[in-house]
């Protein structure tokens, strides 16, 4: 059975998908199976992993609100154990359409996941930067979440209310739900502000703080406009050296 891992911060621009594509590529070149599961209407993992057309025929949201299974949307990535799912800019309205379901609006994600896990060592699931009925989808389905945090000022704010997500969804929905990590993102080992932060997470998170820091690295930041993960895109790059480290503790610690 796959191991199911939600990348999830209600706040946005933390390195949610960056993370999320980046990690599950370093993890796919090692060989692992993966598949990445696009849960936010930007559709920006859909892009970093090679598609652009921000309203698919078949997404994510067909998979929400039709009959369509998970499998039937399922893509090849440019890297042979790396798959996903695509979204769509219509998963915008899925939140108001899920939310007339009556019962067992909250485990739709992991319904519709169920049948897939077989086929993989882990699902990661980019969540969209709220804590609304798709996110609840998504951490009632996962059995960790991975939770990227931006090394400035407002890094904590907001930390509560995801605390307090995790906290009821795993009272009410998946009791068994785990923080796996906490990624430092956008790191500058030199600025005082980055060490503050880490110091701060570390009071609060402990042990599940990575080692791994992400740096602040343009090259992460180009390489989802060429379709590709990092690796794919200059696999010399501080990002990229980052990414692979992290896959290694990940792999240790994580099974
Ligand atoms: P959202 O909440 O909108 O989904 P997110 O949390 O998924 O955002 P990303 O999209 O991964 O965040 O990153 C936000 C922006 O910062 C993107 O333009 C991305 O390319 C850039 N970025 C992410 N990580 C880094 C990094 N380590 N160095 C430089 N740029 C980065
Ligand atoms: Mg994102």
């Amino acid at each position: 059975m796959a191991r199911i891992i939600s990348f999830s911060n209600q706040k946005g621009g933390v390195g949610k998908t960056t993370t999320c594509v980046n990690l599950a590529a370093s993890l796919a070149l090692r060989g692992k199976r993966i598949l990445v599961v696009d849960f936010d209407a930007q559709c920006n993992a859909s892009s970093a992993l090679g598609e652009f057309d921000k309203q698919p025929e078949n997404s994510v949201y067909d998979v929400l609100c039709s009959d369509l299974t998970a499998k039937e949307v399922i893509r090849k990535s440019e890297i042979a154990t790396l798959d996903f799912i695509p979204s769509s800019c219509d998963l915008a309205g899925a939140e108001l359409e899920l939310s007339q379901i009556v019962i067992g609006r909250e485990r739709v994600l992991q319904e519709k996941l169920a049948k897939t896990e077989g086929d993989y060592d882990y699902v990661f699931i980019d969540c969209p930067p709220s804590l609304g009925l798709l996110t609840v989808n998504a951490l009632t389905a996962s059995d960790g979440v991975i939770i990227p945090i931006q090394s400035e000022y407002y890094a904590l704010e907001g930390l509560s209310q995801m605390m307090n997500t995790i906290k009821l969804v795993k009272k009410f929905l998946n009791k068994d739900l785990e923080v796996d990590g906490v990624v430092l993102t956008m790191f500058d080992s030199r600025s005082k502000l980055s060490k503050g932060v880490l110091e701060e997470i570390l009071k609060v998170f402990g042990d599940k703080v990575f080692d791994t820091k992400i740096p602040r690295n343009i090259r992460l930041a180009e390489a989802p406009s060429y379709g590709k993960p990092v690796l794919l895109y200059d696999k010399k790059c501080s990002g990229a050296i980052a990414y692979e480290a992290l896959a290694g503790e990940f792999t240790a610690k994580i099974k």
